[in-house]
């Protein structure tokens, strides 16, 4: 096999963790049930996997296994949130509040229901990525009816105060939603606490498999209603329907169980040897840190860089380290990142940026040959335009 580039974008998504892989095995062939089966055994070991995790989920961010709706992943679960409580509530207000920074899976389907008719205000961000309460203060009108700000961002890693919006939120009786999908397994989530109505989770950013998510849907003080997005045998109490996939299901509880696990351990290792590339990195002229410096996931580093071109500087890494640059994002988009734009950044800037993403499997010896390198591909870049 020929020798691969060193693995650093775990916010795209992470490799199967083996311990996840082999619970999963057994529910492809021997225990292949359909869970809503409810006549023989095939069935009840199907759903006995699939409400073991959602037991796991639901204890994971102080729940109830009811509360737990499966989904494709976050996107879905996203989808599934917004448009539900848009459909569900449109009587009583049509105005949703989201963030500049949400993933385009939280944007996207606002702006889909914006052509619907419904008003929906995009709060700025302050320049290390958090929100201003006093501008969500400043947002809330009569007719809101859901507010969506994520817990973690999968670009700058920055976590948003939940807590405080939580309390604004329940305050004035208005639903809110959390898209958690980096957030779940690498921070404490209780939605009790944080005041949370509605939570995106998916599988494959924490060690899971892909193509399984989760809904966290409030049952009571308030109970939220949702319209499904997705109609047929009205699984997961109606909401979205669907064959449940227990493979997939089985595999992302057992991640989340491995993660919250080891959180306390992996986080002070993640944010070691995110110290030790930015220590390394940071003594490089024009090299600024995008995101608030310590409110973010342990394992997110993402620099701008000065003078250099974005594309060059992607093309440059890529040999070494399979890492996200400003350059080459949303793939076939050319636009630069929405996020690092919202944080002031200027287009060059944006494009000139680089997410690293260190996960479970990263070592110290692949950080220091990734600041080698990268450190090696800024000078030549730099050198190369003082020559033009
Ligand atoms: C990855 C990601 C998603 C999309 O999740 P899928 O499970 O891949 O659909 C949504 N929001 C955030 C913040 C993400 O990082």
């Amino acid at each position: 096999m020929s020798i691969r580039p060193i693995y650093l974008d775990s916010h795209a998504t992470t490799p199967v963790d083996e311990r996840v892989l082999a619970a999963m095995l057994p529910y492809f062939i021997e225990k292949f049930g359909n869970p809503s089966s409810i006549s023989h055994i095939y069935g009840w070991e199907a759903e006995a996997a699939v409400k073991q995790t959602r037991e796991i989920l639901a204890a994971a961010i102080n729940a109830t296994p009811e509360e737990i709706v499966f989904t494709s992943g976050a996107t879905e679960a996203n989808n599934l949130a917004i448009k539900g409580v848009a459909e569900a509530y449109f009587q009583k207000g049509q105005h949703i509040i989201t963030v500049a920074t949400e993933h385009k899976a939280v944007l996207d389907p606002c702006a889909y229901l914006k052509t619907l008719g419904f008003e929906i205000t995009i709060l700025p961000v302050q320049k290390d990525g958090l929100i201003d309460l006093t501008e969500l203060e400043k947002a809330f009108r009569p007719e809101t009816i859901l507010v969506s700000v994520m817990a973690a961002n999968n670009e700058i890693g920055v976590l948003q105060p939940l807590e405080a919006i939580g309390e604004m939120c329940r305050d004035r009786n208005i639903i809110f939603h959390t898209d958690a999908a980096q957030a779940i397994g690498k921070i404490p989530l209780d939605v009790q606490t944080l005041k949370i109505d509605l939570m995106s989770l998916t599988a494959h950013k924490v060690y899971g498999p892909k193509g399984i998510g989760a809904l966290y849907v409030r049952r009571r003080n308030p109970r939220v209603q949702l319209a499904p997005q997705q109609h047929g045998g009205g699984h997961e109490r109606g909401m979205r329907s669907g064959t449940l996939y227990t493979p997939q299901i089985v595999g992302f509880g057992k991640a989340v169980e491995i993660a919250l696990a080891e959180q306390a351990t992996e986080n002070p290792r993640l944010r070691s040897l995110r110290q030790r590339l930015w220590e390394q990195l940071s003594p490089l002229e024009g090299i600024h840190l995008n995101g608030h410096p310590t409110q973010r996931l342990a394992g997110n580093l993402n620099i701008s860089i000065e003078g250099v071109d974005g594309a060059a500087l992607g093309l440059g890494l890529q040999p070494v380290m399979a890492v996200s640059s400003g350059s080459a994002c949303t793939s076939a988009n050319t636009a630069p990142s929405h996020v690092l734009t919202a944080l002031g950044n200027s287009e060059q800037l944006a494009y000139a940026s680089v997410r690293f993403g260190i996960g479970r499997f990263t070592t110290q010896e692949e950080i220091d040959t990734v600041a080698k390198h990268a450190i090696a591909t800024i000078q030549s870049l730099r050198k190369q335009t003082t020559l033009v």
